[in-house]
């Protein structure tokens, strides 16, 4: 429900977003008492690429207390992944490497909601159709400025904060306020494009390709190809297919989106595979969307009164689905920050600076997933390899096949190395066959 009430004048935190990052931590504040008022410039539920969810992610679901609203909304569970990559194929199960969950392909626009909705139920305000304009750090409370596009609250205001978290995605309103939002170097030339279709087919974990009369009897795996000038994913969700191409954004620089939509679909449609699951499909008309410059990072992500998360703080490449894992990750982080400087002011530049390693640290291992490097650009390897230290071995080892089977491993192998991890640590290994060559798809 649209929360039509009057805007408060103060509250000890601000989240600035409503997307997963800024609900996960809104929740968790919340939860701890604390006074939390969240801005979301949409109004929900509005529509979000990123459907792929790596099972990993339950354990923040548990954490908030939100898991049975999400196993209500009966998303599709999906059995893992099966890869095309310079004429390779892969297929991986994450049952194989443990896990007893699934994983999901979930429709954005309702996962998200629910996660707001869940942000409100345990006590955060949440103010929907209500733009962040800026921040104004100049006392030690910083001011959020505000611009509400609701009947009754209509108009520009400000509120007065103890804490702030941007959770504005792409948008990063602080990275660029603080102009310390960096584009990837050698990220930078990419663009993601993605549209719907309904019908069509989708493939199995067996590597057999089903109808749509199959969902929700088999399993789908996240299909991905490389192709000429980047790589392509095709996502099985309950009533339509999402298809999505990372490409080389020269292809279509001088293009406006009436020309993109027919490249995106021939495209698409030349891809081996893709051809033939979308066959019988039915493109949504007009559900093309498209964003350049997504891989970037801020030089300030966390201060003593901030912290960005999720997106607004760096993002990478999708290729792994780390997105979503990665904003509840920042989110919890972030909020444990929040509520350390709460208890200890006195010790809040601290917090602010561990919390900056934090993200810094995470968003390095991003970058070595889907890079297949980690040197430069605001990563420290040594933060790294202590990640890859204290994480749970399931999930090293996933990430580990996923970027194997990409060929962007590379480094991860010689990090993991130096973090004294080895091959043989693995449960039975990627060496063992978790990530099984196909010869072909039967599609
Ligand atoms: C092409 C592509 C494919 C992807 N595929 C996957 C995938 O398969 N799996 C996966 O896990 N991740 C994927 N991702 C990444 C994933 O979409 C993001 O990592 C994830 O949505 C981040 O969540 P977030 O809460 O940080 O930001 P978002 O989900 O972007 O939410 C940010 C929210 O902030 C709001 N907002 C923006 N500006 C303001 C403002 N000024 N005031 C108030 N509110 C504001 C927005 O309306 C939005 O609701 C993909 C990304 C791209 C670009």
């Amino acid at each position: 429900m649209v929360n039509n009430g009057n805007i408060p004048k103060s509250c000890d935190v601000v989240v600035m977003g409503g997307g997963p990052a800024g609900s996960h931590a809104a929740t968790l504040l919340a939860q701890r008492g604390y006074e939390v008022v969240l801005f979301e410039k949409a109004r929900f539920p509005r529509p979000m690429v990123g459907e792929s969810l790596i099972p990993h992610f339950w354990k923040f679901m548990d954490h908030s207390g939100v898991t049975s609203k999400i196993e209500a909304a009966d998303f599709l569970a999906k059995a893992g992944g099966i890869t095309v990559w310079n004429g390779r194929i892969h297929q991986f199960s994450f049952s194989a490497f443990g896990y007893d969950r699934p994983a999901l392909h979930v429709e954005r626009d309702v996962f998200d909601d629910v996660l707001l909705r869940h942000a409100e139920s345990e006590g955060a305000t949440v103010f929907e159709e209500v733009s962040v304009k800026g921040v104004d750090f100049s006392d030690p409370k910083p001011i959020v400025s505000y611009h509400s596009m609701q009947d009754g609250t209509r108009g520009a205001g400000k509120i007065q904060c103890r804490y702030v978290i941007d959770a504005s995605g792409n948008s990063s309103i602080l990275a660029k306020q603080f102009k310390s939002r960096r584009l990837v170097e050698g990220h930078r030339t990419f663009l993601g494009m993605w549209g719907y279709f309904t019908g069509g087919k989708y493939i199995g974990v067996d590597g057999s390709s089903y109808g749509t009369e199959s969902i929700g009897k088999v399993a789908p795996v996240t299909f991905i190809s490389s192709h000429d000038d980047g790589w392509a994913w095709h996502i099985q969700l309950k009533d339509k297919i999402s298809i999505g191409l990372i490409i080389n954004t020269s292809n279509v620089k001088r293009m406006g989106k009436k020309e993109m939509e027919p490249y995106f679909l021939s495209t698409v449609r030349n891809i081996p595979y893709f051809k033939e699951l979308l066959e019988d499909a039915t493109y949504q008309e007009g559900s093309m969307a498209f964003r350049p410059d997504y891989s970037f990072y801020s030089t300030k992500p966390a201060g003593p009164n901030f912290g960005c998360i999720g997106d607004a703080g760096a993002f990478v490449d999708p290729i792994f689905s780390h997105g979503c894992q990665a904003a509840f990750y920042s989110a919890s982080v972030c909020a444990w920050a929040a509520e350390s400087a709460f208890r200890r002011p006195d010790r809040a530049e601290n917090y602010g600076r561990l919390l900056q390693r934090r993200l810094q640290q995470h968003y390095g291992f991003s970058r070595s997933l889907a890079l297949g490097d980690y040197g430069g650009d605001g990563v420290d390897p040594d933060l790294v390899i202590d990640l890859m230290k204290s994480m749970p071995l399931v999930e090293l080892e996933m990430m580990l096949v996923a970027s194997d089977i990409s060929n962007r491993s590379t480094n991860f192998h010689e990090m993991a190395k130096q973090a004294g991890i080895l091959e043989e640590d693995f449960a039975d290994g990627i060496m063992s066959g978790k990530a099984r060559v196909l010869d072909t798809l039967n599609v």
